[in-house]
């Protein structure tokens, strides 16, 4: 089974922002104007498109994103589901899924890391398939979180100073076949971490850093 968010993940976050179950609570404080979370007030509903995989073939799947907007200031917030990642229409399992295994396997190039059991997930509408460059693609924007990575390593080691992340951000070594220039290399190297970091904020918060952290560091 390909990595991806389920058609039911996203039929029961629809459910919830139906029933207004999305609350801002455990989000952080505006950056702008430091009103606590809770104050948020629901503003708009924005409807998302995202790509999901099912039986092999890329589907699109529609649920409602709720903004919330700051009563101190009037900045607005898009609050995102663990399984969004912000700007992509591809779910996080998957970006994930298939960045990492072109990651943490030394030998894989782009073509076998988007193989899943000796297929390639495909585009119902034409003959396409998954393209080994999305994934080259999805590494680049992972790895810019570099503020949002260390916003929540201080947070996991606050909450748990003994934790062995620094240990396994330290072990990360990138094979050199894998880039051709430092940029790419520092490029690989964070989103590496990235999927560390976000692996122990999962297990700690048990949420996703990019739910957690969005307002703070806005994904600039
Ligand atoms: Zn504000």
């Amino acid at each position: 089974m390909p990595p991806t968010a389920t058609l039911e993940d996203i039929k029961a976050y629809q459910h919830k922002v139906e029933k207004d179950k999305i609350t801002p609570h455990n989000l952080p404080p505006c950056p702008r104007c430091r009103v606590d979370s809770s104050f948020f007030k629901t503003h708009a509903y924005r409807e998302r498109r995202f790509l999901i995989i099912i039986e092999m073939l890329v589907q699109a799947a529609y649920c409602s994103l709720v903004r919330f907007k700051c009563p101190g200031c009037g900045k607005t917030f898009t609050n995102y589901p663990d399984f969004a990642i912000p700007h992509k229409h591809y779910t996080q399992p998957s970006i994930m899924g298939f960045s990492a295994s072109y990651l943490n396997c030394e030998h894989i190039t782009y073509r076998q890391a988007v193989m899943v059991g000796g297929s390639v997930p495909g585009y119902p509408q034409n003959d396409a398939t998954l393209a080994p460059s999305t994934i080259h693609r999805w590494i680049t924007p992972l790895g810019r979180f570099t503020q949002t990575c260390r916003t929540a390593l201080m947070l996991l080691l606050q909450q748990n100073p003994l934790s062995s992340i620094c240990r396994s951000l330290a072990r990360i070594t990138i094979p050199q076949r894998k880039y051709k220039t430092k940029r790419r290399k520092k490029q690989l190297i964070c989103c590496q971490q990235l999927m560390i970091v976000e692996a122990f904020f999962q297990a700690t918060f048990k949420t996703s850093i990019f739910t957690k952290l969005a307002i703070r560091h806005a994904f600039g």
